[in-house]
């Protein structure tokens, strides 16, 4: 386990893509629809509470938000997508800001998407990762909630999600993680090492 990642802090949130912080250094994003697990799975992730804000208010989440880990190392919290009550304008408004961070920021090593197990991989999650092959962005797919379902059909939906992705010609790592049993953490932590290009072992500055 990298300590890195509980060393988290808030840096800023930006209202439109346009306005984010130096395109400089590595970040690992997040995205997800709304109530998929996102917020869950940073703060879970960053072993902090409220780092992420678990909430179902939707304007209280359609910031891109940056957090800071060492220097020049982000994790970024993009807006969920998909969430029912809000006027189509407004959601397209939302889709065009994460197409845009998506393709054009230079420092996003990696995708991590969050998909809830019971109902994975749904139109806007298709979306995304059209998004993403589209520069080739790697992609790291959490199925959240896992506690939700026994182990079997826990694994069986993982090898689904795994195939039908396979079968689209997109890849990406899919894997099982649960907030609340802290499930997969390392799992996750092994894959934005790779992508932040930190040391897995400990906290020194590459
Ligand atoms: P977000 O909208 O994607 O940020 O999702 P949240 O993190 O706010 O979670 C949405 C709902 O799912 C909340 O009621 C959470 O308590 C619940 N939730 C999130 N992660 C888990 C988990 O691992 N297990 C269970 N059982 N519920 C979870």
């Amino acid at each position: 386990m990298n300590p890195i990642y509980h060393r988290a802090r808030f840096l800023l949130s930006a209202a439109d893509a346009r306005r984010l912080p130096e395109d400089g250094g590595l970040e690992v994003a997040f995205a997800g629809r709304s109530n998929s697990g996102k917020s869950s799975a940073i703060n879970a992730l960053c072993n902090q509470k409220s780092l992420a804000r678990t909430s179902k208010t939707p304007g209280r989440t359609q910031l891109i938000n940056f957090f800071g880990l060492i220097e020049n190392r982000r994790l970024v919290d993009l807006p969920g997508y998909g969430y029912a009550k809000v006027p189509e304008k407004t959601r397209r408004l939302w889709q065009i800001q994460i197409e845009r961070y998506l393709t054009e920021r230079e420092s996003l090593r990696g995708l991590v998407m969050m998909m809830d197990i019971r109902h994975p991989l749904t139109d806007y999650d298709w979306q995304m990762l059209a998004w993403c092959a589209h520069r080739h962005l790697p992609v790291h797919v959490l199925l959240t909630k896992a506690d939700k379902l026994k182990r079997g059909p826990a694994m069986s939906t993982l090898h689904q999600v795994r195939r039908a992705l396979a079968e689209e010609g997109i890849e990406a790592t899919v894997q099982i993680f649960s907030a609340l049993k802290k499930t997969g953490i390392d799992e996750v932590h092994a894959k934005l090492d790779e992508w932040l290009e930190l040391e897995p072992a400990g906290d020194k500055v590459p």
